[in-house]
């Protein structure tokens, strides 16, 4: 993880800018959507959502499966649990 040098302050509404130069970088445009997660040591990441297989976090090679996205590789394992 890289540190950006930027500190930014949370608005009353809880919101933070993130910085053009990062926005575009990282490919991020009006609308983009960011998936949150945080750690046990405080630090929150932010992420840009891609469809991802739910057990693994891969974007490749996604089957679909009662509404949720499974890897061809998560699927077999679960087809060996079977
Ligand atoms: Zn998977």
């Amino acid at each position: 993880m890289k540190n950006t040098g930027v500190s930014r302050e949370l608005d009353t509404l809880g919101r933070v800018v993130i910085p053009k130069e990062l926005r575009t970088t990282m490919g991020l445009e009006q609308g983009s959507s960011l998936e949150i997660f945080y750690d046990e040591k405080g630090q929150i990441i932010l992420q840009k959502f891609r469809i991802h297989c739910e057990f693994c976090g891969r974007a490749e090679d996604l089957l679909e499966l009662r509404g949720k996205k499974v890897c061809r590789s998560c699927a077999g394992e679960l087809r060996h649990q079977a």
